[in-house]
């Protein structure tokens, strides 16, 4: 039996099918979900139209019943009545002992370690960062599996740049937790570049600061070829919007001249009107500050000048950790090509205002600062899942070669694309070429060359068990996998039937970069060559199956035509095998489209009969 060959490329059916594969910023005060939908990234809201979800978790007396939890703006609302039991801020006890936390005493709820491990206690019992955390994944991936009406394939959820393994491995367990697949784990301020573009755009270096609730991050990233590398990292870890929120609350008591408060609850309420009046200031010049302190009702209008002027302590420190992260980077300030601003407080006009100063340079504002880690991950991750094959990200773990297979007349078909981020799985469908074929040789290859001969060899392999058909109407999805270790699996399957074969192959394995650069090198300069190779053979390939069709459907139905008919469609067909031989691409092609047309009545009649068969012998009722 021979082993018979796929179609030509240009047959290919449908491509893969789309994957839903999300971003999420899992935030110390907040988390989002976000995912690209007809090329744009978005953020994805709950059913109340709000993208951010407090990461908040409230655990429930089990004796009362009940559900067990609450979660985001629920638990957020019922953190007064009961601080003890719901959990913000976990993710500052990810990975973590209670001795490395530091301040946990501030916390409201109280942390103990179990197994090494900072853990916290509630009246549902011992809860785990990673438990807590789950809670808030699982909820967002509920809101993207809602919004897509489908199940997620995976997602990249973001870390802070300084998160160690033991902290990035509590996220990835949490994730598992939640029922989520990760693609990858990527640093805040990548995300946060990646989705103002700057990967695309010059190499250099860049700065990414981040106010966000309780903590401020400044990261230094340098770009080279499309790669993000982290230069520095630097900050406060307690240092944030609340901090702006408790020096307002204190200049108002000063303003009343009251002391300090004694009582937690009209504290915390007291907290809560200060950010109120802090984020209201962000867009207007005053606002007034109301709440009952110690029995008393207190108004106080705050301009705006207040407000920066009894907080200019606290962006003055977050100034100092900038210069500092400079000086560890090595590069002076007017070396940074671009700043990016990442977190709700660089809303405040006064620290867009002071950063900008000090670099010299607009600071980049236009995307949401609180969206835009989100963002960024929505688009890596949509990268990851393979659905945007023309995409020209870049990141460390790519494929340095395109990889592909053998098609009909030695052509490479190429699968997975140079530069594909990895893990990363691409899909395309293939039939059959010849009547009746039962097998396929498939045969992995690398490299860039439109032809097999002048790529690199990697695996064959055979899919045998194909049910006779007619030529074309097989459908063989073959897969390639690419895993994280840059591990390829191939496999193909016939769609109809469900038989499978498969191949393990080891891609980059052998070649140095000495040869991948010699390979595309190669490629690159032998393009225009290859293009007309490749029009050529295609053009050879159509041809043929179009005369083999021919010739099958001659014998099978020829007793429909005519004699004269007959002769003329022989005619055609020896005009075109010749043309075949020693013709160009566009003589194949002119001779292929006189043999379709001539053949057309003849299609007509044939279909005709076909479905006069299929009713011969069956009442009208069955049709
Ligand atoms: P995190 O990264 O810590 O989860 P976010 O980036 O969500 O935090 O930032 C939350 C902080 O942003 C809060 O302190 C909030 O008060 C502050 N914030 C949000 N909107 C504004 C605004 N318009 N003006 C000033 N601060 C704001
Ligand atoms: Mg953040």
């Amino acid at each position: 039996m021979a082993l018979l060959q796929i179609s030509e490329p240009g047959q290919s059916l449908d491509p893969h099918q789309r994957r839903i594969a999300v971003g999420i910023d899992l935030g110390t005060t907040h988390s989002l979900v976000a995912a690209v939908r007809h090329g744009v990234a978005e953020c994805l809201p709950a059913i109340d139209g709000k993208v951010i979800l407090p990461s908040v978790v409230r655990y429930l007396d089990p004796k009362q019943g009940g559900a067990g939890r609450q979660i985001g703006f629920e638990a957020l609302a019922a953190q007064i009545g009961d601080p003890a039991n719901t959990i913000s801020s976990v993710k500052r006890l990810m990975g973590r002992t209670r001795a490395q936390v530091g301040d946990v005493d501030k916390l409201s709820y109280r942390v103990v370690d179990e197994n090494g491990m900072a853990v916290v206690e509630t009246v549902a019992g011992l809860k785990t960062p990673m438990e807590v955390s789950a809670e808030i994944l699982a909820t967002l991936r509920f809101r993207a599996e809602d919004s897509f009406d489908d199940e997620l394939f995976g997602a990249v959820i973001t870390v802070p740049a300084y998160f160690d393994d033991a902290q990035r491995q509590a996220t990835k367990d949490a994730a598992e937790l939640a029922g989520i697949n990760v693609l990858r784990l990527i640093n805040e301020p990548t995300a946060a570049a990646i989705a103002y573009g700057l990967d695309n755009g010059s190499e250099g270096v860049y700065a990414i600061y981040d106010l966000g609730g309780g903590t401020f991050d400044i990261s230094v990233l340098r770009l080279t070829r499309g790669v993000f590398e982290v230069m520095a990292t630097g900050g406060d870890s307690a240092l944030g919007g609340d901090d702006y929120d408790q020096a307002l609350a204190a200049w108002v008591l000063e303003q009343a001249g009251l002391g300090p408060v004694a009582d937690a609850a009209e504290r915390a309420a007291m907290h809560r009107e200060a950010r109120r009046v802090k984020e209201q200031l962000s867009g207007q010049p005053e606002a007034v500050f109301r709440s009952e302190i110690v029995g008393r009702q207190v108004e106080q209008t705050v301009r705006r000048e207040d407000f920066e002027t009894c907080t200019a302590a606290l962006t003055a420190r977050t100034m100092t950790a900038v210069r500092k992260v400079l000086r560890d980077a090595g590069v002076g300030k007017d070396e940074v090509q671009g700043v990016v601003m990442v977190g709700g407080s660089t809303r405040m006009p006064v620290v867009r205002r002071t950063v900008g100063e000090f670099f010299g340079r607009e600071a980049l504002t236009n995307l949401n600062p609180d969206e835009v880690v989100a963002l960024g991950a929505a688009i890596q991750a949509n990268q990851l899942a393979g659905n945007n094959p023309d995409g020209d990200l870049l990141l460390l773990d790519v494929i340095p070669l395109s990889l592909g297979i053998e098609t009909m007349g030695g052509l490479v078909e190429r699968i997975v694309p140079r530069n594909s981020t990895i893990p990363t799985a691409r899909a395309q469908d293939f039939t059959t070429y010849q009547d009746g074929q039962t097998a396929l040789a498939l045969h992995v290859v690398q490299g860039e060359r439109d032809l097999v001969a002048d790529c690199r060899s990697l695996a064959r392999f055979t899919l045998r068990g194909i049910p006779p058909m007619a030529a074309g109407a097989a459908r063989i999805r073959v897969t390639f996998t690419v895993d994280a270790d840059g591990l390829l699996s191939v496999s193909a399957r016939e769609q109809g039937s469900g038989v499978e074969a498969r191949i393990d192959v080891k891609p980059a394995y052998g070649l140095s970069d000495e040869q991948i650069a010699a390979m595309l090198q190669d490629s690159f300069s032998t393009a225009q060559q290859d293009m007309a190779a490749r029009a050529l053979v295609e053009a050879r390939v159509d041809a043929d199956r179009m005369i083999a069709a021919t010739r099958s459907a001659l014998a099978a139905d020829g007793d429909l035509l005519s004699a004269a008919e007959r002769d003329g469609i022989e005619a055609l067909i020896v005009t075109l095998a010749d043309v075949v031989v020693g013709g160009g691409a566009a003589d194949i092609e002119a001779a292929t489209q006189a043999l379709a047309k001539g053949t057309e009545a003849f299609a007509a009649q044939r279909m005709n009969r076909g479905i006069q068969q299929a009713l011969a012998g069956r009442k009208l009722e069955e049709v």
